[in-house]
C-alpha cells in the first residue's frame, strides 16, 4: 500500500455512492457497484475512483421481513437497546444476545421517562438487567437524562440504535445529533403513501465524542433475529454460568445433565423469571429455524 493514498471511512451509503470522510477531514463521494458489499463504518483505502475494504472488527446483520440478511453496520462497537413503557417482552433480551453474538457491547436506553409508569418500569429492568448492561433512562420528548448516555458514547463508542416502531428512536437521534433531522413519527407514514425513498445509512460524529450510525432499515426492526446456539450462550442473566461451563458444549440448559445454569437455577444464583423468560423465547427460535429449515429443504 503506498504511503500517499489515505485512509478513509465510509460515512454514508447511497446505493450506488458512498461518502468517504479522510483522515485530514476532507470528503469525496466514490461510485461503487450496487452490490458492493461495502457499509457504513467500513475502513477504506481509496485510489482514483478504485475503492479497497480493509478488514472489519465487527459487523452487525438484520434480516427482513422475506428473511434475507442484510449487513447493516461495519466496526461498530455498542448497540444502544431502545425501550419505553409498554414495549413489546422479548425484545430486550433477543437484542442483548443479537448485540453480544456481534460483538456489541449493549446497553440499554428507557425512553418516555416523562410518561406515568416509568418509576415501576425503570425498578423493574434495573432488578433484571443490571448485572448484564448500563442502562440508561431518558425522555427525548424533555431532552432530560441524556448527559449520562452521552458520556457513555464519549469514550470512543461507535453505535447504533435498535427498538421497535414508536418508542422514539427517531426523536433520540434528533437529540443527540441535530444534523440528522429526523421526521418524528413519519415511518410508517412514508410506507404507506409508497413513496421511494432511497435508504441512506449515515454515520455521524457527536459533539461531545463517539459516533452514531442510523440506518433507516435497522432503526426500525422489530424481531430480533437470533439462532438458538446463540441464546444459549449470551442470554442475559446467566452470565454466571460462563465461569462454571455447562457438561456439553452445546448445552440448550434444557434438562441436558450437567448443566451449570440449571443447578444455578436450583441454587436460586440465577432467577426463575429469567429461567423462564428464557424458555418461552428458546422455544419460539426453535419454531422459527424449524421452520426456516423446512423452507429451505422445499426451495
Ligand atoms: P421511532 O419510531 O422509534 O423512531 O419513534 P419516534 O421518534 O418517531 O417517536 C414516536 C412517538 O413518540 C412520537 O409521537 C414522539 O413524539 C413520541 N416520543 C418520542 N420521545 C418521547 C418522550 O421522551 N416522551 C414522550 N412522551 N413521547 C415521546
Ligand atoms: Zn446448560
Amino acid at each position: 500500500m503506498n504511503s500517499f493514498t489515505p485512509n478513509g471511512l465510509i460515512v454514508a451509503h447511497h446505493g450506488i455512492s458512498v461518502e468517504v470522510l479522510f483522515e485530514h477531514g476532507q470528503r469525496r463521494m466514490v461510485r461503487v457497484k450496487r452490490n458492493s458489499g461495502h457499509v457504513v463504518g467500513d475502513n477504506v483505502v481509496v485510489t482514483g475512483e478504485v475503492l479497497k475494504r480493509l478488514p472489519r472488527r465487527t459487523e452487525l446483520r438484520r434480516r427482513d421481513a422475506r428473511g434475507s440478511i442484510h449487513l447493516v453496520a461495519a466496526n461498530l462497537d455498542v448497540l444502544g437497546i431502545v425501550v419505553a413503557p409498554l414495549s413489546p417482552g422479548g425484545f430486550i433480551d433477543r437484542a442483548i444476545v443479537a448485540a453480544q453474538s456481534a460483538l456489541l457491547k449493549p446497553f440499554l436506553v428507557v425512553n418516555k421517562c416523562d410518561l406515568e409508569g416509568t418509576t415501576e418500569l425503570l425498578a423493574e429492568l434495573n432488578r433484571v438487567y443490571r448485572g448484564s448492561l448500563p442502562i440508561f433512562p431518558i425522555s427525548a420528548a424533555e431532552r432530560s437524562g441524556f448527559a449520562p448516555l452521552e458520556e457513555f458514547l464519549s469514550h470512543g463508542h461507535r453505535g447504533a440504535f435498535v427498538g421497535t416502531t414508536g418508542v422514539g428512536k427517531s426523536s433520540l437521534l434528533n437529540v443527540l445529533c441535530p444534523e440528522i433531522d429526523l421526521k418524528v413519527g413519519s415511518l410508517s407514514l412514508y410506507k404507506g403513501m409508497g413513496r421511494h425513498t432511497t435508504t441512506v445509512s449515515t454515520l455521524h460524529a457527536l459533539s461531545g465524542g463517539g459516533e452514531l450510525v442510523d440506518t433507516p432499515g435497522f432503526r426500525d426492526f422489530g424481531l430480533v433475529d437470533i439462532t438458538v446456539e446463540e441464546l444459549a450462550e449470551y442470554f442475559p442473566g446467566f452470565e454466571d454460568h460462563r465461569n462454571v461451563a455447562c457438561k456439553f458444549r452445546n448445552c440448550r440448559h434444557r434438562t441436558e445433565p450437567g448443566c451449570a445454569v440449571l443447578s444455578l437455577v436450583e441454587q436460586e444464583q440465577i432467577p426463575a423469571e429469567r429461567y423462564a423468560t428464557y424458555m418461552v423465547i428458546l422455544k419460539e427460535v426453535e419454531s422459527l429455524q424449524a421452520a426456516a429449515r423446512s423452507r429451505d429443504w422445499k426451495n
